[in-house]
């Protein structure tokens, strides 16, 4: 049985007043109904910035777009929202305009290593597949805010059969990363296209898929979706959980379903400060996400890409972070 709160009750009737427990379950009304203007996020919350907050605001999104799904905007902490981990990963921050000495618009020279558009690679027997560039939610912190979001750059249909060629032409690849933007944001059968194509390469062992949907729109785990994947395996997904509060029933069930279809799961956690730069939240994060049978995969320093130095730790805190899961208790 989904849980559906009193504040997502709320917020589904402010966003249409016919709505129902079933759109709120609808991955497509969830994408349709994204919260992209500050003026919404206002309407929604009750939370309301100055006349000269909002100014600055609008600046900041005009940089990198606002959307954030109504599912995920209902896990903020409207009262104490200023030190809320959903808050500060889905909403503006005017710090992100800032652009340190250190920081690059490509800090992992994705593109510097892509041989097709779309295409980057690096290591002789895999390749990272960019297969679209919108997300259900943009992350404040995303380290592709170069590509993420931006309308003009969607990959086409011919751009990702260019990709396909390149892996079918390249005998030494064994291992395909299906990215973005996020992959699950495509349809059903445009995900199935892909994955027939990519199935059908002898030399492609492995898929993998990176997503955030289970954290930001767990409705987008659906059967057809499930049935789709089963397809085409060996499949492997790894998602992105930062805290443990992302872990609702909603995610959970998410999580279920994929790991009932036979799909290992991994996690890729970004350390934020003020987020999760704390050895108790990581611990019970990972902790939580064994539970559901996800593996914590990796825990990243968050990258140099530009404007995100007001969530980036020092180095020395992701190690004291994993010195300390060695606690007994
Ligand atoms: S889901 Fe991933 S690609 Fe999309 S905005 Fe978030 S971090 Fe970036």
């Amino acid at each position: 049985m989904a849980i559906f709160t009193k504040n997502q009750q709320e917020i589904a009737t402010t966003i249409e007043s016919e709505s129902q427990l079933s759109h709120w379950l609808d991955w497509k009304w969830q994408v349709k109904h994204a919260i992209k203007s500050i003026e919404q996020f206002e309407l929604l919350t009750g939370i309301q910035f100055s006349d000269k907050e909002r100014k600055a605001l609008q600046e900041t999104i005009d940089h990198f777009p606002l959307s954030i799904t109504p599912y995920y905007l209902s896990l903020i902490d409207k009262d104490n929202y200023q030190n809320d981990p959903i808050f500060k990963q889905a909403f503006a921050d005017t710090r992100e305009l800032h652009i340190s000495k250190d920081e690059m618009k490509d800090p992992l020279a994705e593109d510097h290593d892509s041989p097709v558009p779309g295409i980057t690679h690096r290591y002789p027997d895999r390749v990272l597949f960019l297969v679209s560039n919108v997300c259900a939610m943009y992350c404040r912190h995303c380290t592709r805010k170069r590509k993420v979001g931006d309308a003009d750059n969607i990959p086409s249909k011919s751009q990702i059969q260019l990709g396909l060629d390149y892996i079918k032409n390249t005998p030494q690849i064994r291992d395909v990363l299906l990215s973005g933007g996020d992959p699950f944001l495509l349809s059903d059968n445009y995900l199935d296209w892909i994955l027939t194509e990519l199935r059908a390469i002898p030399h492609v062992q492995v898929i993998r898929i990176g997503t955030r949907t289970p954290v930001v729109l767990p409705y987008r785990i659906t059967e057809n979706l499930i049935s789709v994947l089963k397809k085409h395996h060996p499949i492997w997904i790894n998602t992105h959980f930062n805290h443990v509060k992302e872990l609702t029933d909603s995610s959970r069930k998410a999580l279920t379903m994929l790991a009932d279809a036979g799909i290992p799961l991994g996690n890729q956690s970004v350390l934020l400060a003020g987020v999760n730069d704390c050895p108790r939240i990581m611990k019970e994060l990972v902790q939580r996400l064994v539970k559901n049978r996800v593996r914590p995969y990796y825990m990243y320093q968050c990258d140099l890409s530009e404007g995100l130095s007001h969530f980036r730790t020092p180095v020395g805190k992701g190690i004291e972070i994993i010195e300390k899961f060695n606690w007994s208790h």
